[in-house]
C-alpha cells in the first residue's frame, strides 16, 4: 500500500477546517495544516489551517476595512445589541453540538463543556443588554463652553486565546469588543480551534457583517506572533502563560497599542477552623478538578488552620479517593489533560514533589477502559506541603491540590499572599468579621467568601493583581477596556 493510501485508511473521518476571514472559510495561503488530536485517545480527527503572515495580513485587512468603512461601528448600539442577542439564541440552539465538539477537541467532560457553552450564551446576552447602557459625562466648564464625553471603539481588536476554555474565552473577548463597535481578529490556541470557527460562522448568521469577526488558526510563534506585532491592529487581549504574555506585551509596546494580559495563578482557599467543611468540600474540590485543573483560577492551594488539619485531611482524602478521570464522553469527574506536553509536565512536577518527600494524602483513579493513549492524570491531594516546595509555588495546570497548614489569621494572609500571582482567592469562615478582614488583605482580583465561582461570573469584573496580569475583562468594566473616551468641547459663546 502506498504511504498516501495508508494515511487515508488511518484517518477515514478526519474533517478539514479552514480560517474564517471576511465572512468566508479560507485555507492557509500556502495550504499547510495542523492535525487536531482528541486528548481522550490521542487520535487525529480533524485538521486546521497552519496560518502564516499572509493569512494574518488577510484577516487584519478584512477587520481593518470592516472598521474603517464598514457598517458595524456605524450601527447604533441598540442594533449591535440585537445582533448579540440573536447570537446568544443561536448558541443555545446549538448547545449540545457545540458542547460535544468542544469536549472532543479539548478533552473536557461533556457536563463541563455544556456548562461552558451556557456561559458563552450568557456573555452574548449580557453584552447585548449592556451595549446601549454606556453613556458619558457632561463636564462643568466656564460659561460659553459645554464639554461632554463619549465612549468610542478602539478599532481592530486582536484576541489571542488559550486552549483551556475556548468557548468561554470567545464570549469573554468577542461579545464586549463587538458590543462597543470594534472589529475582531482571533487567534485561538492550536489545540482549541474547532468551536471558535463554528462560532464565527454563527455570528454571521446572527447578522454580523463580513470582516467584523475573523479567525486565524495556527501556531503561537507563527500566527500569534504575526498578529500581536501587526501594525494595523489597535489593541490586544491576551490570555495565556506569563512567558508568552511578556512577548505579546513587547509586541504591543513596539506597536504603541494597548494590551490586557490575563495570566496564570496559584489561587488559595483559606479554610479557618470554624468553616462549614461539608459545604466547602465539593466547591473546593471542584475548583481544582474542573477541566482537570487547567483553569487560570484553579484553587490549587488549600490553606488550613493547623487545629483542623486532621479533620480536613480525612474528609478531603476520602473524597479525592472517590474521584475518577476518564474520556470526555464517559460519566467521570474529570477528563484528560489537553496534550502530551502538558501530560508530561504535570507528571514530572508530581514525581519531583513526591521524590522530595511531599506526602500524598489521597489520589483518585483512572476509569476502567480509558485508552492508554489518552492524557489522563489522577487527581491528587498532597500535604502537608512545605511552603517553599515548587509544587506549592508554581502553577501546575493539573488536578493537584496542595494542602498547607497555617497558625492564625495573620499567618493565613501572609501565606495566601506569598506568591507572585494574584488572580483569585477564597476565605472560608463562619465569622463574618474575620472573613471580611481576610478578603480585604488578600491581593487577588476576585475574592470569594464561603464559595468559589458564581455561575459563569460574566457580570463580575475579572483580572489579575501582581504577576497574574493587568486590565479587567467581564462585567461592565470590559466595555471600558474595549473602548476609549473621546471628549468633545463646544465653544458656543
Ligand atoms: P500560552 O502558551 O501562553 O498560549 C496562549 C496563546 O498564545 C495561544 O493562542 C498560543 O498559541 C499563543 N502564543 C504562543 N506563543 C506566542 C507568541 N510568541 N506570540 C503570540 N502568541 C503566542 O498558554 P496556554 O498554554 O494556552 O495556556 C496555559 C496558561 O494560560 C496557563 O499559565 C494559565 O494560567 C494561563 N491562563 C490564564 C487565564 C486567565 O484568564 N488569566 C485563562 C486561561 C489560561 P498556540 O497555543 O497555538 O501556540
Ligand atoms: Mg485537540
Amino acid at each position: 500500500m502506498s504511504a498516501q493510501a495508508a494515511s487515508k485508511v488511518e484517518k477515514p473521518t478526519v474533517k478539514d477546517h479552514a480560517n474564517f476571514i471576511d465572512g468566508k472559510m479560507r485555507p492557509a495561503a500556502d495550504g499547510r495544516t495542523i492535525d487536531v488530536v482528541c486528548p481522550s485517545d490521542g487520535q487525529v480527527f480533524a485538521t486546521i489551517a497552519r496560518s502564516g503572515q499572509a493569512d494574518v495580513d488577510a484577516a487584519v485587512r478584512a477587520a481593518r476595512v470592516a472598521f474603517d468603512t464598514g457598517a458595524w461601528p456605524r450601527t447604533s448600539a441598540t442594533d449591535r445589541g440585537r445582533v448579540l442577542a440573536r447570537m446568544s439564541e443561536l448558541i443555545l440552539s446549538e448547545r449540545e453540538s457545540l458542547a460535544r465538539l468542544e469536549a472532543k477537541d479539548v478533552g473536557k467532560i461533556y457536563r463541563s463543556t455544556f456548562s461552558d457553552v451556557t456561559v458563552l450564551a450568557r456573555y452574548f446576552e449580557f453584552y447585548a443588554g449592556a451595549a446601549d447602557k454606556i453613556g458619558g459625562d457632561v463636564i462643568p466648564l466656564p460659561t460659553g463652553f459645554t464639554a461632554f464625553t463619549i465612549r468610542e471603539p478602539l478599532g481592530v481588536v486582536a484576541g489571542i486565546l488559550p486552549w483551556n476554555s475556548p468557548t468561554q474565552m470567545f464570549g469573554r473577548v468577542v461579545s464586549p469588543a463587538l458590543a462597543m463597535g470594534n472589529t475582531v481578529v482571533l487567534k485561538p490556541a492550536e489545540d482549541a480551534c474547532l468551536t471558535v470557527l463554528r462560532l464565527a460562522e454563527l455570528a454571521m448568521e446572527a447578522g454580523l457583517p463580513d470582516g467584523a469577526l475573523n479567525v486565524v488558526t495556527g501556531y503561537g510563534h507563527e500566527a500569534g506572533a504575526a498578529l500581536s506585532a501587526h501594525p494595523a491592529i489597535d489593541f490586544i487581549s491576551f490570555t495565556g502563560s506569563p512567558e508568552v504574555g511578556t512577548l505579546v506585551q513587547q509586541a504591543a509596546a513596539a506597536n504603541h497599542v494597548g494590551v490586557t494580559l490575563e495570566l496564570g495563578g496559584k489561587s488559595p482557599h483559606i479554610l479557618f477552623d470554624d468553616a462549614d467543611f461539608a459545604a466547602a468540600l465539593p466547591i473546593i474540590t471542584n475548583s481544582i478538578i474542573v477541566n482537570s485543573g487547567q483553569t487560570c483560577v484553579a484553587g490549587s492551594r488549600l490553606l488550613v488552620q493547623a487545629s483542623a488539619i486532621d479533620r480536613v485531611s480525612e474528609l478531603f482524602g476520602a473524597h479525592f479517593q472517590s474521584l475518577s478521570t476518564g474520556p470526555h464522553d464517559v460519566e467521570c469527574d474529570l477528563g484528560p489533560l489537553i496534550n502530551a506536553k502538558q501530560h508530561k509536565r504535570v507528571n514530572s512536577m508530581l514525581s519531583t514533589a513526591i521524590g522530595e518527600g511531599v506526602p500524598v494524602i489521597a489520589e483518585g483513579r483512572i476509569a476502567d477502559g480509558s485508552s492508554p493513549a489518552g492524557y489522563f492524570v489522577r487527581p491528587m491531594l498532597l500535604g502537608p506541603v512545605p511552603r517553599q516546595n515548587t509544587i506549592a509555588r508554581k502553577e501546575v495546570f493539573g488536578p493537584v491540590l496542595s494542602l498547607l497548614p497555617f497558625t492564625d489569621e495573620s499567618d493565613a494572609i501572609a501565606l495566601a499572599n506569598d506568591t507572585p500571582f494574584g488572580l483569585a482567592a477564597a476565605v472560608w469562615s463562619r465569622d463574618v468579621g474575620r472573613a471580611m478582614r481576610a478578603s480585604r488583605q488578600v491581593r487577588a482580583g476576585q475574592v470569594y467568601i464561603n464559595g468559589y465561582g458564581a455561575g459563569g461570573g460574566v457580570e463580575l469584573p475579572f483580572g489579575g493583581f501582581k504577576k497574574s496580569g493587568h486590565g479587567r475583562e467581564k462585567g461592565m468594566e470590559a466595555l471600558h477596556e474595549f473602548s476609549a473616551t473621546k471628549t468633545v468641547i463646544l465653544n458656543h459663546g
